[in-house]
């Protein structure tokens, strides 16, 4: 995903090589290229002249080291402004005092939260949990079925409403399932929601009332990485009508630009969690900010 802004930045870097020592005009014209590359990736501004600003500072700062020639000075800068961009540490989930952990997913329709609960009910059962996911997506006539099978493939219970009993309450289900956990000792319930195409108020309020019924120790905003700029508003909509604790990027495996969805954490203060880079249950992995940088410098 990030093939681009990885070459432009290693452009950026082969250009210092050779140089002795950067003077501000040097500085100045690789602040430049990098901003340009930041906002071809699809960055946000606010991000971008963060970013710019500290590795300016840095670059004509005290901290200029003897060890490093001028191009690995500037690699270590960018690369460490990266990671601080990215959220830092990595952010592990929050458990419940008295179990169950409620994780729920919030996001558009199509950004892969149904994909995502299966995979992150993997993860868990493989670090010894027992989960189970509820759907509490009853807008879509298959959605029910498709959590259905994901919790099949990832060998984990499905907590749905009962076949035949009309649409049903979302918000109703989600309460009933932290009582079908209590009693069949599922330590973690993940909370599958319904999105819509767009940004909708309907859709804000149900996940709301669900939030409110299940009271989650974790809600995790899905985004779709390949979403381009739009993933920088739909975070703002989602942080302010249902909130978030943390975000998961999907479809890192896409060949979009990817900026926008890196600039979720510094815009929303959230930190991003997990990330899901295909359609298989084993392509997800905790969301680490140091290995995301690296893998953007190449
Ligand atoms: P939901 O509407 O948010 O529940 O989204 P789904 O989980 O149904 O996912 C929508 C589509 O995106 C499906 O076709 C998934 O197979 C696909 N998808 C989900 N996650 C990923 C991913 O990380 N990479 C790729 N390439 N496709 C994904």
């Amino acid at each position: 995903m990030f093939d681009t802004l990885s070459d432009r930045l290693n452009k950026v870097f082969t250009g210092l090589r050779g140089k002795g020592r950067l003077s501000q005009a040097d500085i100045d014209s690789v602040a430049r290229e990098i901003r340009i590359a930041l906002l071809e990736a699809d960055v946000a501004l606010p991000v971008v002249r963060q970013f710019i600003a500290a590795v300016k500072e840095r670059a004509a700062g005290e901290e200029v080291s003897r060890a490093l020639n001028p191009a690995q000075q500037v690699i270590k800068i960018v690369n460490e402004e990266l990671v601080k961009i990215l959220g830092g540490e990595t952010r592990r989930l929050q458990y419940a005092k008295q179990p169950p952990t409620v994780i729920m997913l919030a996001g558009l329709q199509g950004a892969g939260k149904t994909t995502l609960a299966g995979k992150l009910a993997r993860h868990l059962k493989d670090q010894g949990h027992a989960p189970v996911l509820v759907a509490c997506d009853l807008q879509r006539p298959n959605a029910v079925n498709q959590l259905q099978i994901v919790g099949e493939r990832a060998g984990v219970a499905v907590y749905a409403p009962e076949p035949g009993n009309g649409i049903g309450d979302p918000v109703a289900v989600a309460r009933d399932s932290l009582d079908f956990a209590r009693r069949a000792q599922h330590d973690m319930v993940i909370v599958d929601t319904a999105g819509r195409l767009g940004i909708d108020t309907e859709m804000m309020r149900q996940a709301a009332a669900i939030r409110d019924a299940v009271q989650p120790q974790e809600i995790l905003f899905v985004l779709d990485a390949m979403v381009g700029q739009d993933a920088v508003n739909t975070a703002e909509a989602f942080r302010d009508g249902v909130g978030f604790t943390g975000v998961v990027l999907t479809k890192l495996d896409g060949d979009a630009r990817g900026g926008a969805a890196l600039s979720v954490r510094y815009v929303t203060g959230q930190p991003i969690m997990f990330a899901s880079n295909g359609e298989k249950l084993g392509d997800f992995d905790v969301f680490h900010p140091d290995r995301m940088a690296s893998r953007i410098l190449g």
